[in-house]
């Protein structure tokens, strides 16, 4: 399966090192877009929507995942943007608001007090009903990439104690690193304007150290997925800003697969933005 995955990804960057016309490009309208939704945990206080866009033309199918920890806002509100993007090709799943009910109480989590992102040990069934929703999604879907957007209230300096913000980990995989890397350097140079604040490219953990349990380790080591897992800092950051981030962060990451036409719209805006203004601190 991974070497079939790779292929398509190769065959799939091949055809973007080919370039695809600018006519071809902008000829690309909503008819040629399926988009479809439904709700997991139907009924419930956790329920919540996943949305899937289809291209017409087939390609690779790329997972975008956020509130999974309900205090984190930038991630689900880039991540409602994203759901509405325009793709050349292949699929594009979204999952604003992984933990709705945490999300409705701006809280890390529900009042059940379970970390949503520790119960997906990799090898084995999700542990909580919500999580095994979550996982059929991914089982359904079949993601070649998937990205979970997080906020951390400090910036990453090597170790998690200061926190872990202006971060793309990603799995143990040259390519993943790689494509995390591109995406880095582009946020650096357009999109972010203050020293300290730069973005960096980090490896998951090895199942060694006791960390287990987070979605996208699992989409790596069950799948072999390209997985991504993306932290803004909320340190002295307006929101608008760490939407920003989080939305470019996932554009760079999926455009060479799905040819993402939407996302651009904001491209030549000031790199400043939301800079040096209200501070937030939460
Ligand atoms: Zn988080």
């Amino acid at each position: 399966m991974t070497c079939k995955r790779r292929t398509f990804l190769t065959a799939a960057g091949c055809t973007g090192l080919l370039g695809l016309s600018t006519a071809q490009v902008s000829s690309q309208s909503e008819s040629d877009l399926s988009r479809d939704s439904f709700t997991l945990m139907s009924g419930t206080k956790k329920a919540t929507n996943v949305y899937v866009t289809k291209a017409s033309e087939s390609g690779p199918t790329a997972l975008v995942v956020s509130g999974i920890h309900g205090n984190e806002e930038a991630g689900y509100a880039a991540a409602k943007k994203i759901s509405r993007w325009q793709i050349q090709r292949g699929t594009l799943v979204t999952i604003p608001k992984a933990n709705a009910e945490a999300v409705a109480e701006d809280a890390r989590t529900a009042d059940d007090g379970i970390d949503l992102n520790r119960q997906f040990p990799s090898g084995e069934n999700p542990t909580t009903d919500l999580a095994r929703d979550i996982w059929g999604v991914v089982e359904e879907y079949d993601p070649d990439i998937v990205i979970d957007l997080h906020e951390s209230t400090g910036i990453y300096d090597g170790d998690m104690i200061g926190g872990v913000g202006q971060v793309i980990f990603t799995s143990w995989d040259e390519a993943a690193s790689s494509d995390a890397k591109k995406a880095t350097d582009y946020l650096n140079e357009n999109y972010v304007s203050r020293d300290g604040y730069e973005f960096s490219v980090g490896a998951f953990s090895p199942p060694s150290d006791g960390l287990d349990g987070l979605l996208t380790h699992k989409a790596a080591r069950d799948t072999g997925a390209l997985s991504f897992l993306a932290e803004v800092t909320s340190q002295d950051t307006v929101l608008d800003k760490r939407v920003q981030w989080h939305t470019k962060l996932v554009q760079q990451l999926v455009e060479e697969e799905l040819l993402t036409t939407s996302g651009d719209e904001d491209k030549n805006e000031d790199k400043n933005k939301g800079d040096n203004c209200e501070i937030t601190r939460w």
